[in-house]
């Protein structure tokens, strides 16, 4: 647990004054080196899975932000629909609309990101560019008034070539611009970007992202 302080008091400092967000990636993570992250003030927690994430949120204080960061299927979505605080991984409109639906439900707007597939590799999720346009000029976004859209998210490819990693988050962010000047709807507030893991951070941050999800990096090595 000593590593644990010290990695988060590490991107603390790399972080302040930055504005970045640290989403500390506690999938399958214990619920004691959740409490330990608490401790030393990490707020925001991302995980993968429905239901490890809702017994993580009845275990845990109630002032955390839960981030939904792994692909969600429709029929999920009520479980963590009361409390999730932010979505990364929206990839279709019938993803939204029920988010949309189970929200309204709860009394509650939940922020969303669209996933965007910017990777080389074919087994990452997210839309295509062109089903990312597609789906932000569908007249039937505008009726979702229970879900706010608040950027991007995105995996670049798991390569050590850096150029081609810096080129990838470049490109979602050049989509984020464009997207954030051509569209406005009172459910579009484009201002996160999410992009950045333990192995690519420091690009991501050149590249200006908002939001970085550090797994192994301050819990260790996942099994
Ligand atoms: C697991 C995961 C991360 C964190 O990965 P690390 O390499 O452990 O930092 C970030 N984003 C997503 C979508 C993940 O599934």
């Amino acid at each position: 647990m000593d590593s644990l302080k010290k990695n988060i008091a590490q991107f603390k400092s790399l972080l302040h004054g930055t504005g970045i967000k640290l989403i500390a990636v506690s999938k399958t993570q214990p619920v004691s080196a959740l409490q330990a992250a608490y401790q030393e003030g990490v707020r925001i927690f991302g995980e993968n899975k429905v239901q490890e994430m809702a017994a993580k949120y009845e275990a845990l204080p109630k002032d955390i932000e839960w981030h939904m960061i792994g692909h969600l299927q429709t029929n999920k979505v009520k479980v963590i629909a009361p409390f999730v605080a932010m979505i990364h991984s929206v990839d279709s409109l019938k993803l939204l609309q029920e988010i949309n639906k189970r929200a309204e439900q709860n009394g509650r707007v939940i922020s969303c990101l669209l996933q965007v597939h910017i990777a080389e590799e074919e087994t990452k999720f997210g839309l295509s560019e062109a089903e990312l346009f597609a789906l932000l000029r569908d007249p039937q976004l505008l009726q979702l008034q229970h879900v706010c859209i608040k950027g991007l998210m995105g995996m670049a490819t798991n390569s050590p070539n850096e150029d081609k990693v810096r080129r990838e988050f470049w490109k979602l962010k050049d989509l984020f611009n464009q997207i954030g000047s051509e569209f406005e709807g009172d459910n579009l507030d484009f201002s996160e970007l999410s992009m950045g893991m333990s192995n690519d951070f420091h690009l991501a941050m050149k590249e200006g992202t908002t939001m970085i999800r550090i797994g192994s990096l301050l819990f260790g090595e996942r099994d």
